[in-house]
Formats: C-alpha cells, structure tokens, sequence
C-alpha cells in the first residue's frame, strides 16, 4: 500500500481510489484482463465504479507506464501489471495470454537494427499456440 502510495506520488497521480483499485488489481494478475474483466471483477467491490471509469482509469495507467496495454490482435486491449519488455502468447483456442519468464527478446533490438536506419527500442512479440488445458 505504501508503495502504491509512493509510485502515484512520484508519478505526480491523484490516488482515486478507482486508480487504486485498479491498479492494485493488475498487480495480482498475470492473466492480462481485458478492460470488461477489470471491471466485472471489481463489480462486488467497488459496486458504483463503471467501466467507463474503469477505461479512464487503465488510460492514466498507461499513460504513466505503470501497466502496459497489450495487443494480440483481438480488437481489444488487454491489461499487464508487469511493464518491463517480456514476450506473450496466446491460446488461440481459449484465449489465455500468458508471460514468458524466462525468454528474453531483447537482443532482436540489435539484429533488427542491422537491418534498419532505425535507433531500435524495444519490441512487442506474441506468439501463438494451444495452451496445456484445450491440447488435452
Ligand atoms: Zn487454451
Ligand atoms: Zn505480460
């Protein structure tokens, strides 16, 4: 809590507590909610937030880089705690989206930037595949 307290701070955020709630709640997930998920979840809780908050709250987030806003390519957005660069992938049967933790893609900025004019930065990787649960 204190640490929340700190980063909004230090971010220069106004500690709503919708920004909270939310933020708190990406915090405990890796499974990458979508905006709808956030704010079903919080429903029971914080029963007069609507998703509409709930989007302007995940915006602020971003905005800030305290989560990242991840695109696998579904039409819509999905939401992750972990803002350092870590490559994703998708069931493409459930739709599960999952870190990888141990798998580093940074060293494609350098191989990408021998064939560009570019300075790279960074990279987004999604992979796609059938996770454990829908391959039985
Ligand atoms: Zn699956
Ligand atoms: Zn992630």
């Amino acid at each position: 809590m204190d640490t929340i307290t700190a980063i909004f701070k230090e971010k220069k955020l106004k500690l709503t507590p919708q920004r909270l709630a939310v933020y708190k709640y990406l915090m405990q997930t890796t499974a990458h909610p979508s905006a709808e998920k956030i704010y079903n979840d919080l429903q029971p809780e914080y029963p007069t937030m609507s998703l509409a908050t709930v989007y302007k709250a995940l915006k602020t987030l971003v905005e800030v880089d305290l989560i990242q806003e991840i695109n696998v390519g579904e039409g819509n957005f999905r939401y992750d705690g972990n803002v350092a660069s870590h490559p994703h992938i998708q069931c493409i049967n459930c739709g599960k989206v999952e870190d990888f933790t141990s798998f580093e893609l940074d060293h494609l900025n350098i191989e990408a930037s021998k064939h560009t004019n570019f300075k790279v930065l960074s990279n987004k990787v999604y992979f796609y595949g059938v996770c454990p649960s829908c391959n039985k």
